[in-house]
């Protein structure tokens, strides 16, 4: 075919409401009810084979621990090293395809996941990772259709980026895929990076061996059978889940491995970076090691700000999907001036907040998502209770008898330094530190030392010159800096996402910049009417 084709123009994926009456709500509880009467098989899938081990695990409800939802099966040496030849095997043919046949097959990912399988993803992910409807909408059905449009648009871009050419030449750039296999390993708490992470790099002609989170196979399985339906060809995409530890030391010891994307917490990061960095003479390449990882995400209010729009955002951005996003507000910092107004419209917010099984959707919040989490933060909890200068002011309780759940919590803080100001507990726990008003710029200072992390953080202010001292004193403190705004909900296209510091490498998911790390590129000169003679005119005779 004769063309220079153009991807269709991304736009959003419209928010459904699922309110009372609507059409997505019938078709979502449909679809909870159906998969919450069944109990499914997870195979292992390589190279478009379906492997089961007999070492198995299973998908629980996190909110209902006794219901399964999946057996699962684990990768044991074998599949790790069939999935490792089956990603190379699959590249020699996926890396020479026309790049608009590879980027249409993540379009019609995206419009299959848009339509016929949208309230599958949805109910996997309340079901699997208790999230809400709504949180569940924007996670497994928005954003992840947001990821495909919009990398699909990136990676188009990225084909068009072309030198000059000087005269009597033409000189391009052939934007290579990576020699080897990409590492995708991906995070329990969005079903929009794990399918992300494996395919971002895939569109632009790599192949992956994705090991997805062990708390969130079940949502997983059904992305992989969607990328699958969209036509992705056996192998390009390889699904394995199993032990973390057994599969990344055995990506990690290959020649071949030549990038890692990586979201989740920054311990494991690390140690993925520092195994890398000591075998770094056996590959290939360099590997490209992306990371997006851990915060402890702030909100610093000014006495001027909004207070019902602060207690919002202190409110739905500490515990929605239960505090567990990576840019979940969990350090509140408020001037005494305005405090007990704050402090008596967040209480009254937070003694609204319903808890409880997801499926039913007067919940504003589901459980948190297995039992060392809930005994991670309880012990947080506990922590705060018997600690000097730290007063519970709401929530507390725990209880997993039925499901990990969690109350949401606030704590005020005195010493600014306590471990909960400071530390990523990724659970419904926020603290609060209340400042003299007169201190707001050396509190700016506490906001920016606090942590090592900068992912996100927030500022609530009226007054402008306020806004203006914030944004210069916590420059390096947020990757995503909101301004009167909760500190989550980055949308693709919209707001780049991601931090530095301890944060990650802060390649910005779900924009060109990530993409960049996934394309080696070859420069080609090519001269037209080459010279035919070695001498150059300044060597002739006077
Ligand atoms: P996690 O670090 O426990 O797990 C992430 C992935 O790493 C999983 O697939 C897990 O199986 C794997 N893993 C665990 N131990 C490993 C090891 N020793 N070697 C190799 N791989 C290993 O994180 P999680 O609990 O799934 O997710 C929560 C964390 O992720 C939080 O710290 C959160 O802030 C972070 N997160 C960050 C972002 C971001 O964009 N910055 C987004 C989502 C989550």
């Amino acid at each position: 075919m004769n063309s220079i084709p153009e991807v269709p123009l991304p736009r959003n994926e419209p928010v459904l409401s699922y309110a009372p009456g609507t059409p997505e709500r019938a078709e979502l509880k449909a679809a909870l009810q159906r998969m919450s009467g069944e109990r499914i098989e997870i195979p292992i899938i390589i190279g478009g084979k379906e492997i089961r081990t007999g070492d198995t695990a299973e998908a629980v409800m996190p909110h209902n621990h006794g219901h399964v939802l999946a057996t699962w099966h684990k990768a044991g040496e074998a599949e790790i090293r069939q999935a490792i030849d089956s990603a190379l095997e699959a590249q020699r043919e996926w890396a020479t395809w026309p790049w608009e046949d590879r980027l249409a097959v993540f379009l019609r990912a995206a419009d299959l996941l848009a339509t016929r399988w949208r309230q599958t993803l949805n109910a996997a992910t309340v079901l699997g990772q208790s999230k809400t409807a709504y949180q569940a909408e924007i996670d497994s059905a928005c954003e992840l259709i947001d990821f495909l449009r919009y990398n699909v648009h990136f990676a188009q871009q990225i084909y068009a980026e072309q030198p000059f050419s000087g005269p009597g030449m033409w000189n391009r750039l052939d934007h290579r895929p990576l020699e080897g296999f990409i590492y995708a390993v991906t995070p329990f708490n969005f079903t929009a990076i794990a399918g992300n992470l494996p395919t971002a790099p895939a569109m632009l002609g790599n192949v992956a061996i994705w090991k997805p989170s062990d708390k969130a196979v079940y949502s997983g399985y059904y992305l992989m059978k969607l990328l699958e339906e969209a036509g992705l060809p056996p192998g390009v995409v390889n699904f394995l889940p199993g032990d973390p530890i057994s599969i990344s030391e055995a990506m990690l010891g290959s020649r071949d491995l030549a990038g890692i994307h990586f979201t989740g917490s920054t311990a494991v990061f690390q140690s993925i970076w520092r195994n890398v960095g000591e075998r770094i003479d056996r590959y290939r390449s360099y590997p490209r090691l992306v990371g997006e990882t851990g915060g402890k995400d702030f909100i610093m209010a000014h006495a001027s700000a909004d207070v019902d729009a602060l207690a919002t955002g202190i409110v739905r951005g500490g515990y929605e999907y239960q505090g567990q996003k990576c840019s979940a507000a969990s350090r509140i910092y408020v001037p005494d001036s305005i405090w007990p107004r704050v402090k008596e419209r967040t209480l009254e917010m937070i003694s609204q907040i319903r808890v409880g099984d997801p499926a039913d959707f007067r919940n504003f919040m589901g459980a948190v998502i297995d039992k060392t989490a809930f005994d991670k933060i309880s012990g947080y909890i506990d922590h705060a209770r018997d600690a000097d200068g730290v007063e519970i002011l709401a929530g507390g309780g725990v209880d997993d008898s039925t499901g990990y759940f969690i109350e949401p919590t606030l704590v005020e803080v005195k010493d600014s330094a306590y471990r909960l100001m400071c530390e990523e507990v990724f659970g419904p726990v926020v603290s609060l530190h209340v400042y003299p008003e007169a201190r707001w710029s050396e509190t700016l200072e506490i906001v920016d030392r606090s942590s090592p992390y900068a992912l996100t953080g927030a500022v609530f202010a009226t007054d402008r010159s306020a806004l203006r001292e914030a944004d210069a004193a916590l420059r390096n403190a947020a990757g995503n800096y909101y301004v009167n705004d909760k500190p989550t909900g980055a949308v693709v296209g919209q707001q780049p996402f991601g931090g530095a510091r301890a944060s990650g490498t802060n390649d910005k998911a779900g924009s060109i910049l990530n993409l960049l790390r996934w394309v080696s590129p070859r420069t080609i000169k090519e001269t037209l009417a080459p010279a035919r003679s070695f001498e150059y005119p300044f060597m002739a005779e006077e």
